[in-house]
């Protein structure tokens, strides 16, 4: 492993440095600094119109969707540059969490398999955050075993006819587009019946209904399709080989949630070094310092995972399987982390408003809002089966339904 950056890497760094620090939004930077997973909000501003006008800004003087080509309004730089982008974006990059999706997941899936026309349509409004997009893939009966989903998609002429449910949409309700699993021939096993589609989220049909989560927020829905029509020119890949569109916004996905996940070991040492415990400050209590002790090694273990990911990539080579094991470690240790935290503060630990209290409730939002980290983009059982299977070659998982025609395979509704 290299941690240095060659000469060239030095110099876009230093490029990057300059542009941000005359063009970011320094009035938040505070605030940006301070909200750590669960809580990213401004004070007397809206998230989403601050989080748009950045990325317009970046979009505008080349800096969005660094690795993106040129004409559907990327930069074309390397994996590396766009890592270098990121370190030094530093806390403003809190403000992109609204366009993970739409940049990692469904950009790279219109790139991969849309018509010419509508990647120069479609992709450059979805790099500056003009136009914000959504995955519509889990279901009811399809989230780990998103092959087994239900939605129904019949021609009709020139036009397709979705009807069914979806469900965990985050960002749907203010989502403009979406890409769209559905499935299209039920008497094929269950991979091979499935095409897949991008739709405008405000077509006839389609009803959006937010989930109120623990938190208190709303992220994600459960999106309807009543007779939705969708054009057979907004079809990504062939009919029925929709599983393997689906693997290019799935590889993309671990990619993207893999690149920067949060442990709440900074924002937990912070909180030590400044708590007053009845003899002293938390960080010179000696049970305080062996919890920490043990996440700073897990902290560290993570971060060197991750600067390998980052070598290979500078190398050229893709991060491979064994980057699963960078959300696996990093869910659990958050959740362990905010309840330590919150015992910490003793009776306060009760309280979750974010002016009055110690650590500003930021505990009892990482709390609520950690285990989701566990499940979103692989849930730890999945991602523990990734790493056996092709990290570790173990035997595979049992698979009974894989060759049977999906409209025969026992279900408790019929
Ligand atoms: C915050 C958040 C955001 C999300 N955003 C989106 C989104 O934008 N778009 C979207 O389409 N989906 C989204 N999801 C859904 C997410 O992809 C699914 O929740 C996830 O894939 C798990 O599916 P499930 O909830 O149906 O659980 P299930 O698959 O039903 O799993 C239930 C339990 O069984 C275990 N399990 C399942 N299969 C196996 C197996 N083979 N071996 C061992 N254990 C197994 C799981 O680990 C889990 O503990 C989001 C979820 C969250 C939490």
């Amino acid at each position: 492993m290299n941690f240095d950056d060659t000469p060239q890497e030095a110099a876009f760094r230093s490029q990057a440095r300059s542009w941000i620090a005359a063009n970011a939004p320094k009035q938040y930077e505070q605030e940006l600094r301070k909200s750590s997973l669960g809580r990213t909000q401004l004070t007397g501003a809206s998230i989403l119109e601050v989080a748009k006008a950045w990325q317009k800004r970046k979009a505008d003087a080349g800096w969005a969707c660094l690795h993106w080509p040129r004409e559907y309004g990327g930069r074309g730089a390397s994996p590396i540059e766009r890592v270098i982008w990121q370190e030094e974006e530093g806390a403003f990059g809190k403000l992109s969490a609204m366009f993970i999706i739409g940049h990692g997941m469904c950009g790279p899936t219109m790139m991969a398999f849309a018509s010419e026309e509508h990647k120069r349509r479609f992709l450059p409004p979805l790099a500056s955050g003009e136009k914000i997009w959504c995955q519509l893939f889990s279901e009811p009966a399809g989230g780990s075993d998103v092959a087994g989903l239900r939605t129904r998609a019949e021609k009709k002429g020139s036009d397709w006819i979705v009807n069914g449910q979806k469900i965990w949409t985050s960002g749907a309700h203010y989502s403009d587009y979406g890409i769209l699993l559905t499935r299209t021939d039920p008497t094929v096993p269950k991979h091979k019946g499935l095409t897949m589609f991008f739709l405008d989220m405000k077509s006839p049909g389609v009803e959006v209904r937010p989930i109120k989560q623990a938190s208190g927020k709303s992220d994600f829905n459960e999106v309807y399709f009543t007779d939705v029509k969708i054009p057979d020119s907004q079809r990504l890949g062939e009919v029925n080989d929709g599983w393997n569109v689906a693997l290019t916004t799935l590889m993309n996905e671990r990619m993207s949630i893999g690149a920067g996940v949060a442990t709440g070991f900074p924002e937990l040492f912070e909180f030590c070094s400044n708590l007053m415990l009845e003899d002293g400050l938390a960080i010179d209590d000696r049970s305080v310092r062996s919890r920490l002790a043990n996440w700073a090694v897990k902290a560290n273990g993570l971060k060197y995972t991750y600067y390998r990911a980052v070598s290979a990539l500078s190398r050229g080579e893709r991060p491979g399987p064994e980057n699963s094991i960078g959300k696996l470690v990093a869910g659990s240790m958050l959740q362990d982390i905010a309840a330590y935290a919150m015992d910490l503060e003793g009776a306060a630990g009760t309280l979750t408003g974010a002016s009055e209290e110690i650590a500003r409730g930021q505990f009892q939002q990482m709390l609520l809002s950690s285990p989701s980290t566990r499940i979103a983009g692989g849930t730890d059982e999945i991602l523990r089966n990734i790493i056996a299977e092709r990290v570790l070659g173990l035997p595979g998982d049992i698979r009974v339904d894989k060759d049977v025609p999906f409209n025969k395979i026992p279900t408790k509704g019929r």
